[in-house]
Formats: C-alpha cells, sequence, structure tokens
C-alpha cells in the first residue's frame, strides 16, 4: 500500500533529505503537495520527479516561474501563505514540517486539524505555539513526531517507559563554529565564520543559530513543551562530536543515551517509519575510531541563549513568540551585517524586556491569530530596537 505524503520546506535541507529517503523507495509513496520558497527551479524539479499533486512557493512573486517550469508536467501550482494553508488540507498520511521560522507554524497546525501525522522538524512551531499545537493535535487525534535530531533521540529514548520515572532529560549541542572562541573574539565573528559547522550540514539559519546557541535556547524550550517536562529538569550539554544527542535520566539513576551518526537521515527516517525500525542510509559509529565522546557544561556568558530561553520557559505563555520572533530579526540584522554576532542576544533580551511592558507575557496563547499577532508585534519592537542600536553607535 503506498503511503501518501505532502513536504513543507521541501527545497531546504530537511526536506531535500526527506525526499532522499523517499527517493530510495520511490514505489511506497505519493507525493501530494511539494512546497518551497524561493528557489522554484528545486521545487519545479522535484515536484516533476515525484509527481506531485501540487508545488506551492510561499512567494506570490515566483508564480509565473514554477508556472513556467512546471508547464505541461500535470503538477498543479500555487502560490501564497494561503496556498500553503490549502495544501496542508489535502488529505496526506504524512506531513513533514521543514519550513524554517515561525512561517512554518501555519500549514503544520492545519495538518493537525485533520488529525494527520505530522514530523515536526521546524520546532518554531512548539517555541512560538507549543500548548495550542498540543492541544490541537490531542483534539483531533493527530500524532506529532519530533524531527528535531535532540527530540526524535529522546522520544526513542522514552519508548516503553513510564514518563513519572523521568528525572531529567539532557540534550546535547556540538557548539557550533564558534565554540572556543573567546568574548572579544566572538563580538568580531562574520557571517562566514558562523556558517562553518563543525558537524552538520543544515540551513544557513539553524546553523548561525547553533553558533550563537539559540539554536540550542530553541530546543530547550521544545524540549518543555513537546514532552511536558519541568524545566528544571531540562539540561544543555556542549558534546563536540555529536555522537550522542540526547539522554533520559530516570529515578533508579539510570541515563539511556540515543547515540548516532550526526545525518539528519536519521531523525527523518525514524519518524517516516514510526513505529517501525527500517534500514537507514546512515553511517554506521565505529567507536573505537571515535574513541573519546567529551562533554562539558555551556557558557551562559559567552552565549546569553541558554539563560534567556530559562526565562522563557519560566514566563511560558507569549514570550516564547516574543523570543523566537526578536531571535529572527536579530538574526537578519546580524546577515546584514548591522549588529555583531554578540549584539544578538542583547537584541532579544531587549525586546522580551520592551514587550513585558506592552503586553502580559504570561497570557496564554489561545489561537493561531494571538501568535501571529505576537510575532508581529515582537518583530517591529526588535527592528525599531536594532535601528535606534545602529543609530547610537553611529
Ligand atoms: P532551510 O533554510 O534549508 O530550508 C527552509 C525551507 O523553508 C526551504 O524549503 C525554503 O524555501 C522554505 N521557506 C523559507 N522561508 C519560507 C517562508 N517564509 N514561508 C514558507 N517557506 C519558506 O532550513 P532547514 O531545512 O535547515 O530547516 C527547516 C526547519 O527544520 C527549521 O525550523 C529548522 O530549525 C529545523 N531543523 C533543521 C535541521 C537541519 O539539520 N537542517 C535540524 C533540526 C531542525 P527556499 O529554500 O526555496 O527559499
Ligand atoms: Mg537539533
Amino acid at each position: 500500500m503506498t503511503r501518501s505524503v505532502s513536504i513543507f520546506g521541501a527545497t531546504g535541507s530537511i526536506g531535500q533529505n526527506t525526499l532522499d529517503l523517499i527517493r530510495r523507495d520511490r514505489a511506497a509513496y505519493r507525493v501530494v503537495a511539494l512546497t518551497g520558497g524561493a528557489n522554484v527551479d528545486q521545487l519545479a524539479r522535484d515536484a516533476r520527479e515525484f509527481g506531485a499533486e501540487v508545488a506551492v512557493t510561499c512567494f506570490d512573486d515566483r508564480l509565473d516561474d514554477l508556472r513556467a517550469a512546471l508547464a505541461g508536467s500535470g503538477v498543479a501550482v500555487a502560490a501564497g501563505d494561503q496556498a500553503l494553508i490549502e495544501a496542508a488540507d489535502r488529505p496526506a498520511d504524512w506531513t513533514m514540517s521543514a519550513i524554517v521560522g515561525a512561517a512554518g507554524l501555519a500549514p503544520g497546525f492545519h495538518a493537525l486539524r485533520h488529525g494527520r501525522t505530522l514530523a515536526l522538524a521546524n520546532k518554531e512551531s512548539l517555541v512560538t505555539a507549543g500548548p495550542l499545537l498540543m492541544a490541537e493535535a490531542q483534539a483531533h487525534g493527530a500524532c506529532i513526531l519530533p524531527v528535531d535530531s535532540e527530540h526524535s533521540a529522546v522520544f526513542q529514548g522514552l519508548v516503553g517507559e513510564d514518563m513519572s520515572a523521568v528525572e531529567r532529560v539532557i540534550i546535547t549541542a556540538s557548539g557550533g563554529a564558534l565554540r572556543d572562541w573567546p568574548l572579544e573574539k566572538l563580538a568580531e565573528a562574520t557571517v562566514t565564520d558562523a556558517c562553518a559547522h563543525p558537524n552538520w550540514d543544515m540551513g544557513q539559519r539553524i546553523t548561525i543559530d547553533s553558533a550563537s546557541m539559540f539554536n540550542k535556547a530553541l530546543e530547550l524550550i521544545e524540549t518543555r513543551e513537546f514532552f511536558g517536562i519541568a524545566p528544571d529538569k531540562i539540561e544543555a550539554v556542549i558534546h563536540p562530536q555529536s555522537i550522542v544527542h540526547a539522554l533520559v535520566g530516570f529515578s533508579d539513576g539510570a541515563l539511556i543515551a540515543h547515540l548516532g551518526a550526526p545525518d539528519m537521515r536519521h531523525a527523518i527516517g525514524y519518524a517516516l517509519h514510526w513505529p517501525e525500525r527500517r534500514h537507514l542510509p546512515v553511517e554506521r559509529i565505529d567507536l573505537a575510531r571515535i574513541a573519546t565522546l567529551e562533554f562539558r557544561a555551556p557558557d551562559e556568558v559567552r552565549f546569553p541563549a541558554l539563560r534567556l530561553a530559562r526565562d522563557v520557559m519560566a514566563t511560558r505563555g507569549r514570550a516564547g513568540a516574543v523570543f523566537n520572533a526578536a531571535k529572527e530579526v536579530a538574526l537578519d540584522e546580524f546577515l546584514a551585517g548591522t549588529i555583531r554576532f554578540t549584539d544578538m542576544a542583547g537584541l532579544v533580551d531587549a525586546t522580551l524586556d520592551a514587550l513585558s511592558r506592552e503586553i502580559r507575557l504570561t497570557d496564554a496563547i489561545d489561537s493561531l491569530e494571538t501568535v501571529l499577532q505576537t510575532d508581529h508585534l515582537a518583530r517591529t519592537r526588535a527592528s525599531e530596537l536594532a535601528k535606534q542600536r545602529q543609530e547610537q553607535t553611529a
């Protein structure tokens, strides 16, 4: 029996790895929707190859190019945010949520409303709207499977376990490209420096978030929201080899670790075949060759993002949406060269502070609209604050 699948963010790093797995067992799948952004050539190539029902670009001004590239293919084309939601409304047995940023929330949310199985790579969904997303999944009998490697590892460590016996969860961080840089040097880090990830091959934004530890900050919040674990039971530890992805600690003192090669096809494949385990084309680990697995505490002075994540987990409510939006703006500013690498955390902190005086951050996120409003407000303030700082330093 073929399984129908839709991939949101198909042209990205996670999307391409997902298609790689599907390509290896082509006859087992029917591709419903593939979506992308600016890379319409890739989107069109994949839509043709996999005979997708529909290809959607999020950008209205790329529709003509997409249509031209898919002329005569029989693949329907569409563009824009509403088209993404309509694509999510199309029946599919399995949906991959791999759009980058808060833009990934709405399509995943709609897939859950139809009671679907959602493989969730888009961590921003849980950071901005965790309680809402989890409640929506439960209300509609939908299933969310984590794709972030640490969360997939925790998920696998919890199979057959009683949650009440879980004492702690430890997620690992490679530490990113600038792990060992002193604070003074970090201030001068360029985009190229931050993009040189030692272990993982990922999209540009998450690679820079790894270097600033904002990725791990998002993942602490993601852990809290997905597994419903109290923040004081969640830890992050630096593990330069990226072989151990997460550990679960139980009430008897046992720690169950998940080890695997740093290859996202592992976590994607686990979510694709769950609850079964099937053969995956990932490297098998040779422990004797690796020889050493190191662990050390993260440095929250050089990387304040983790401390900010703790504040966000304590506040909950709308703080996650503000945190994520401010982080996205800070990253855009860094990419544009308007702020320094080390200014990103300060900008996020200042935005949380400003918003705490404007709205009640502890108010629960009760709808998708509230998330989007909070996201918009936080982006506006973060951009204003960035501009003010730039004027002050000019
Ligand atoms: P990429 O940047 O490689 O890909 C992002 C995808 O989203 C592309 O298909 C892109 O289209 C599309 N896109 C970009 N902007 C928008 C928008 N505004 N609306 C709709 N679609 C958009 O990202 P990754 O694959 O690295 O990451 C995807 C998600 O998975 C992120 O949330 C990330 O945090 C998470 N994740 C990624 C991991 C990884 O190893 N890469 C690991 C764990 C989690 P186009 O390229 O055509 O413009
Ligand atoms: Mg991760």
